[in-house]
């Protein structure tokens, strides 16, 4: 890390990986959605499935309720679990961008090698495990 910085590059990207977790997503009349209420990171690679999901359910409770503060509880109800399992994707260690065990890089490495199409591999069954209500 230093030797890169050492290059002294103006171009050259520089953060810190984040998720967030909040004890609550409302509070009075304000509802947080996406990343401002449950950033899962992007090593899971789900933040826009869940900011998606989230302003579906978000949009349904409020549509199926008269009360806002019930609409908020619904939508927590409904999408906490989902949420949490998406956010402990990242303690894995084993996502592609930055695998964290020598098991996960010989895993990825070999992925990479065998790939010849998109999907490599059956997607994570974590990414469905919500079904989406109808709110008809
Ligand atoms: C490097 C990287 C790679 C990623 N890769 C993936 C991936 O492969 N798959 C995936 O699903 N997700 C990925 N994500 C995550 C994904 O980008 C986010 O989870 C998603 O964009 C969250 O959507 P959002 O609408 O909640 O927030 P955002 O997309 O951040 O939208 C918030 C908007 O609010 C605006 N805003 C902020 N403050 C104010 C203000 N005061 N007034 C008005 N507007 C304001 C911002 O400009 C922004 O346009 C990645 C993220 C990063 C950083």
């Amino acid at each position: 890390m230093f030797g890169l910085l050492s290059f002294r590059r103006p171009d050259l990207p520089f953060d810190a990986i984040s998720r967030i977790r909040m004890p609550n997503w409302s509070r009075g009349r304000v509802a947080l959605v996406g990343d401002a209420a449950y950033a899962p990171s992007f090593l899971t690679g789900q933040g826009t499935s869940l900011a998606l999901a989230g302003a579906y359910v978000l949009a349904g409770e409020l549509a199926t309720h008269t009360d806002h503060t019930e609409a908020f509880g619904a939508y927590e109800k409904v999408l906490w679990p989902f949420v949490t399992l998406n956010q402990e994707l990242a303690n894995e260690g084993d996502t592609a961008l930055f695998p964290a065990t020598e098991e996960s890089l010989q895993k990825r490495n070999a992925a990479l090698r065998a790939l010849s199409a998109l999907p490599s591999e059956p997607p994570h069954a974590t990414y469905s495990a919500l079904t989406l209500p109808g709110y008809e």
